[in-house]
């Protein structure tokens, strides 16, 4: 199991383009579009898992994203985010894991805020959820993904060993749900603080779609 507070520890071959990055909006590249990433096929999942550090539910789905096209592999939680804006943790941060025919490693991040509305498919997902265990599941999460997506862009790495780079990032700031406190600390009370702390863009070119 992994072990948040001494993460200074985990191994890290790779070293110079790592995730998750704290994003200045005002310094960094302004393009004037939405992200473009496009659900072709709804995301489905199929397994809810409790990977001891996060749940992790595994599904399917397609996905354009800049032009290729990807697969949706799996879905997974971190509270606080990891990805930073401004100086500021958004409360929960989704991340829907892509993979295409060769390989290659999108991650759409959803940095979500509080609201008074709970997201019901994440509820859905909280009252499923069994402790140490794999369980099958039906959900479509197909309106989790903004019509307009707005947010980051940039070139980084996984965010929990092996930490391989080479991963792409899309880092969506307007999802268009929100979720309660009360889901929020259900996973910090399962999971603890399951962020990695941000880490050195060293000159990366990190471009913000607006
Ligand atoms: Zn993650």
């Amino acid at each position: 199991m992994l072990n948040y507070d001494k993460q200074a520890d985990w191994s890290n071959g790779f070293g110079e383009h790592q995730s998750p990055i704290s994003i200045r909006t005002d310094s960094v590249k302004c393009l004037k579009a939405p992200l473009d990433y496009h659900v072709l096929n709804d995301y489905r999942l199929h397994q809810e898992i409790d990977d001891g550090t996060t749940v992790r539910l595994t599904g399917e789905g397609t996905a354009d994203i800049f032009g290729r096209q990807f697969n949706f592999v799996q879905v997974h939680f971190h509270a606080p985010s990891e990805h930073v804006i401004n100086g500021k943790h958004s409360p929960l941060e989704i991340h829907l894991v892509h993979q295409n025919a060769i390989g290659q490693l999108v991650v759409v991040a959803l940095l979500v805020s509080l609201g008074e509305k709970q997201n019901p498919q994440l509820q859905q997902i909280i009252d499923h959820f069994n402790q140490a265990k794999t369980t099958t599941i039906d959900l479509n999460i197909r309106d989790w993904a903004p019509w307009y997506p707005v947010g980051a862009h940039y070139l980084g790495s996984l965010t929990t060993p092996p930490l391989t780079e080479g991963v792409e990032w899309l880092v969506i700031s307007n999802p268009e749900f929100t979720v309660t406190k009360a889901q929020v600390d259900w996973f910090q009370t399962h999971f603890g603080e399951d962020n990695r702390a941000t880490q050195p863009v060293n000159g990366r070119t990190v471009e913000l779609y607006k």
